[in-house]
């Protein structure tokens, strides 16, 4: 079975191809396309690049095309991409601006072009659909809370690939396949001593999880991707009460303020020298203190995250890095980790250096209680897995019919 992942970003479209025979994905090709203003066109030049290369005889030969869809009103989960997905992703557009319209336009550009292929969106927001109530829930007027403002969690798919990863890795099957089967049978019953994972996603945007055997008990991340860890460009956590405060003393519309939040603040808005925590980093080894401070408050606050998961799973047995950041960045990765060896939490530096990105590993101590681990984001891959046992266990109405 071909399965293609469509990655419909605010200004790319990436994508990648994908051979499920026997449900284990094999890499095809892979593309993308930069400064992307409509979707439409990348997926025609994309789908006619495919047969040109001989990935596809026919657009007709894609049999499933998967959608990393980031928040949808009321809905989430691994669904079919259908009338209702549509309907959500188009509810909460103000609030996913960049994303919601091109995955809308994304998955009508494939319905029209690729009628065969089932489309299957898997929400951000999936891996978070088990966090308890008391941990999903603003402290908000009844009214606000109807519009569904609350906390939703986003980077489910890298999150995913880590409770799986880290529990291959250490050797808890029972855990991986209940990660495997999650968004199919729900969480279920698990064997053996607690799995609790801190996942740590550090890149363009950034977010903590606390994973407990295999299912997401919290996340920073709350009702839209500005929020947590400060990000590249966007605002990250921040006391609700400064927006009407800056509005009124610097005479700025909500719109302007929006903008500003969105786009001005993050790593960009600290430093005053650049979204790319390379360049924040250059900047603060030659002695910019506000590169420093904006490299000391992304320590502070993923730590501050760790720190609250650590507490609410009641321990943790693996801390693991990943993405641009987590996977690259060893200094970061030392300073996250300094000064815990009271909670078992102990890196091995040179073990530690040696892990640059693409490379999975190991880089705590032989005597650390607490395992602390590199993995390679794979996003796609959990996309084309959970898109192939979507097709495979849930058969869409017409193909039950036949
Ligand atoms: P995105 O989150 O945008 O999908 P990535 O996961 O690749 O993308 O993360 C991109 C971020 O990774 C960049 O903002 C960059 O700051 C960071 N990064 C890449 N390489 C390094 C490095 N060697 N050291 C520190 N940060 C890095």
């Amino acid at each position: 079975m071909k399965v293609l992942v469509a990655n419909l970003g605010s200004t790319s479209f990436k994508y990648r191809l994908f051979d499920m025979s026997e449900g284990a994905a094999s890499m095809l090709t892979s593309g993308g396309f930069e400064r992307v203003t409509e979707y439409t066109p990348c997926i025609d030049e994309m789908l006619a690049k495919l047969v040109d290369d001989g990935h596809l005889a026919s657009a007709d030969e894609l049999e499933a095309v998967g959608f990393k869809t980031v928040l949808g009103k009321d809905l989430s989960g691994c669904v079919d991409a259908d009338e209702h997905v549509l309907a959500a992703l188009d509810g909460f557009q103000e609030v996913a601006p960049a994303h919601n319209p091109a995955y809308a336009e994304g998955i009508r550009s494939f319905a029209e072009r690729c009628p065969r292929a089932r489309r299957v969106a898997l929400f951000e927001t999936a891996f978070y659909q088990w966090v308890a109530p008391a941990a999903s829930h603003y402290a908000i007027p009844k009214a606000w809370r109807d519009l569904g403002i609350r906390r939703y969690g986003f980077h489910g798919a890298s999150h995913k690939f880590v409770a799986e990863r880290s529990a291959e890795l250490l050797g808890r099957d029972d855990v991986a396949e209940r990660v495997r089967q999650l968004y199919l049978r729900g969480p279920g019953e698990c064997d053996g001593p607690p799995l609790r994972v801190l996942s740590c996603h550090l890149g363009g945007s950034s977010s903590v999880t606390g994973i407990r055997d295999g299912v997401a008990i919290g996340t920073s991340m709350g009702f839209s991707p500005q929020s947590g860890l400060p990000q590249n460009n966007r605002v990250g956590d921040l006391d609700a009460m400064a927006i009407p405060y800056a509005c009124k003393m610097l005479g700025l519309t909500l719109d302007e303020a929006e903008r500003q939040l969105t786009r001005k603040g993050g790593l960009l808005g600290l430093s005053g020298v650049s979204n790319d925590a390379r360049d924040v980093r250059a900047a603060a080894a030659e002695g910019n203190a506000d590169a420093r401070l904006a490299h000391g408050v992304l320590i502070d606050s993923i730590r501050h995250w760790a720190g609250s998961f650590h507490f609410r799973m009641g321990g943790a047995e693996v801390i693991s890095f990943t993405a641009g950041i987590g996977e690259n960045d060893a200094e970061l990765r030392a300073a996250v980790c300094a000064g815990l060896e009271d909670l078992g939490v102990k890196l091995d530096p040179t073990r530690n250096a040696a892990v640059t990105r693409g490379a999975e590993g190991l880089i705590s101590a032989d005597d650390s209680a607490v395992k602390i681990m590199v993995i390679p984001a794979n996003e796609e891959l959990v996309i084309a897995r959970e898109v192939f046992r979507h097709v495979t266990h849930q058969p869409s109405l017409s193909s039950q019919s036949t």
